[in-house]
């Protein structure tokens, strides 16, 4: 579905250059969920950034279905832009408080219209989407503020939906949840993959979760994929250095 290969990507930091991607190679399944563990600035979020096309790499290749986004224009890159959507950490930081959860979940549309071509359809659809992720209808008219944190990650998880995408980037999307409410989250997003089909790119520094979650691992270290396979050969027999001493450093 998704193939990176050779991705680099440098910031220019004071006096000199970062690298933040160097020379990263990713394969993602449909429909399945590729796990991404790292510690704290090794360039998941870079990546995750660069899948959406929020950042430009310096070089190296996105292939999606074979077609590279980065030679898109205008209705054809607009199209592909539905088709990778992200769900972000902090439930609290990223939906505005301004608006209902109807707005909220209906945001993409303004963007890509014609979807939905009345309001009719469109208050339809985001209480379909509220009921696909655990939340009532009638939450349509509350806002963000008036959900606990695990109710306005289903929120989020909804606004991923809103355009029916192939892939949804998953940036440490349970990481500010009690663990009882993480659970829900997991559960959740398991069952949207198995309804829908869903791929998931999962990034998280808690490794337990990764394992639950993810069919293959990829491990980041300063910048570069160090390994990466099935999850449960990864975990069981680290071949790299680094993914030993993280694993072996998890509580
Ligand atoms: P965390 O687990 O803490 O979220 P991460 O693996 O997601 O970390 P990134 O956010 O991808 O890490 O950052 C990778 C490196 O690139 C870091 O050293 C960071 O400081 C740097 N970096 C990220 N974005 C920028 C930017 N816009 N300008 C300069 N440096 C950046
Ligand atoms: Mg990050």
């Amino acid at each position: 579905l998704l193939t990176v290969r050779g991705l680099n990507k440098t910031f220019d930091v004071g006096r000199g250059k970062l690298r933040a991607l160097d020379a990263i190679d990713l394969d993602l399944r449909r429909g399945e969920t590729l796990g991404l563990v790292g510690e704290s600035g090794c360039g998941k979020s870079t990546l995750a950034r660069t899948l959406m096309m929020l950042e430009r790499p310096d070089s190296g290749t996105v292939a999606f279905d074979g077609i590279d986004p980065f030679a898109l224009r205008g209705k054809d890159l607009l199209a592909w832009r539905r088709r990778v959507q992200m769900v972000f950490q902090d439930p609290y930081g990223s939906l505005n408080s301004r608006m209902t959860a109807g707005d909220i979940i209906g945001e993409p549309w303004r963007t890509h219209k014609g979807l939905y071509k009345t309001r009719r359809d469109r208050s339809a659809r985001v209480r379909e989407l509220l009921h696909l992720v655990g939340l009532r209808p009638s939450d349509e008219n509350r806002f963000p503020q008036e959900f606990s944190g695990g109710q306005r990650q289903r929120l989020g998880i909804a606004r991923a939906l809103a355009l029916n995408p192939d892939v949804i980037i998953c940036d440490e999307p349970v990481s500010a949840l009690d663990l009882s409410v993480q659970a829900q989250v997991l559960n959740l997003l398991n069952d949207l993959q198995k309804q829908l089909g869903i791929s998931y790119v999962f990034i998280s520094h808690d490794l337990s979760v990764v394992r639950h979650v993810a069919d293959r691992v990829a491990v980041m270290y300063l910048g570069r994929i160090v390994e990466s396979g099935a999850t449960e050969a990864v975990f069981e027999r680290p071949s790299h250095p680094y993914t030993a001493a993280l694993m072996s450093a998890a509580p």
